[in-house]
């Protein structure tokens, strides 16, 4: 009998989404005349834009004939994509087309990355986290033992964030060769400066590790001195891999269309000490597992960029940060100390004194029938914490609040 990959026995069970479904239609089955409000899953809501849909349709056209037909397209991605993106997202920035490799998601970009590290390199993690980053590293051997009693793995550094250093990650005191940072931040709804961001960027290349940024939620950032990219950081260049998607930004959760920004400057070593670019790790990497997003997808991502992909989709970007400050306020006007909710489509709020964070998701669920997410499903410091989401409809984030104000307010 062959044996498995034992990390995987090394992964705990997220219970997270699974437990709230069910208490969900529990509570929806003892109760079929109460309206429930759900703004706890992180998925978008408003239907694709126009433009992004007249460009797919015409790309469907396109395939259909002779003389348009595509096969296998570049793995990388097609030129006229990868050259959008860098004269839009990184324009001044300095970023080449051949340093964008086009995805199907950031999830799968965050995941597939750790194949190019060695599988002793030592992780840093935010705390509360994007469970990808810390169970990818668990599957590929780089966690040691989970530890029930702290909630934390043994090989992981945890860098915790939490309204006692708002929500500033520290630099961590044991060093790390791989660095993940999530700003704008899932779950916390929290943003870095160019200089809070800096601190990290001198600290990798003084200390040679790597920066994994995700900036998924790049899309969401009103403040101007708040990044768009890490590599508005000077310096950036030499020790950050960006990721991004256009699920978020242009509702792709379902239509599927990423990138990750992979720098030719961007050097690890070889256990000889050569000096082994990442950038050219990436691409073999790409070609040899993965034959590209779709032609179609890549059309409608492209479509993202015109000008009426953009106002567009700034509509529905606008929509869903009026629901965040509807709810924000509204939180705060109840009492509240709330989080996020400005550069992001996230609202962190503390949970009532004396309460954990499950039982206030029981509270307002069976009180104010209202579903969102409790923060310590997202790492230990995560407790007393709570996550709600703007991707609703503005009726139901103003119904949600008015009915958190009766129960919790004053
Ligand atoms: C939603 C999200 C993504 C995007 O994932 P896709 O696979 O591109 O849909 C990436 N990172 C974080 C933190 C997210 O919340």
């Amino acid at each position: 009998m062959f044996y498995i990959n034992e990390n995987f026995l090394n992964l705990q069970d997220s219970y997270l989404f699974s437990t709230i479904a069910k208490k969900v239609a529990e509570f929806q089955q003892n109760n079929p005349d109460k309206k429930v409000i759900k703004l706890g899953i992180g998925d978008v809501t408003k239907p694709i834009v126009p433009a992004v849909c007249d460009a797919m349709k015409k790309a469907v056209d396109e395939i259909g004939t002779a003389e348009g037909f595509k096969g296998y397209g570049p793995e990388q991605g097609y030129d006229f994509l990868r050259k959008v993106i860098a004269e839009n997202d990184y324009k001044g920035l300095g970023i080449e087309p051949d340093e964008i490799f086009v995805s199907d998601g950031a999830k799968c970009d965050c995941g597939n990355i750790v194949d190019l590290f060695d599988s002793e390199s030592k992780i840093a993690i935010t705390d509360p986290v994007y469970p990808v980053y810390l169970d990818t590293n668990v599957m590929g051997g780089r966690s040691g033992k989970f530890n029930k009693d702290t909630g934390k793995y043994e090989n992981i550094i945890y860098m915790p964030v939490s309204s006692e250093n708002n929500f500033v990650p520290e630099l961590p005191l044991i060093t790390p060769d791989v660095i993940y940072l999530c700003f704008p931040n899932n779950p916390t709804g929290t943003v870095l400066t160019k200089q809070q961001l800096k601190k990290f960027v001198d600290y990798a290349k003084e200390n040679k590790s790597i920066i994994l940024f995700d900036a998924a939620y790049e899309a969401f950032i009103q403040d101007e001195n708040i990044p768009h990219s890490i590599y508005e950081v000077e310096g950036a260049k030499d020790v950050a891999i960006e990721f991004r998607s256009f699920s978020k930004t242009a509702g792709f959760t379902g239509v599927r269309c990423a990138f990750a920004v992979v720098p030719k400057t961007v050097y690890g070593l070889s256990k000889s000490e050569e000096k082994i670019s990442l950038n050219k790790l990436w691409n073999r990497r790409t070609t040899t597992k993965f034959n590209g997003a779709s032609y179609i997808v890549q059309r409608g991502a492209e479509a993202v960029y015109s000008e009426e992909g953009r106002k567009q989709i700034r509509e529905n970007i606008e929509y869903y940060r009026e629901n965040a400050k509807i709810i924000k306020e509204g939180l705060e006007k109840a009492g509240f100390t709330v989080f996020g909710g400005v550069n992001s489509p996230y609202i962190w709020l503390k949970v009532p004194e004396g309460l954990t964070s499950w039982e206030f998701f029981d509270e307002l669920l069976s009180k104010a029938n209202v579903v969102g997410t409790p923060g310590s499903g997202f790492g230990p410091s995560g407790e007393g914490y709570f996550r709600l989401t703007s991707f609703g409809t503005k009726e139901n984030s103003i119904e949600a609040i008015r009915r958190i104000t009766e129960v919790f307010g004053g």
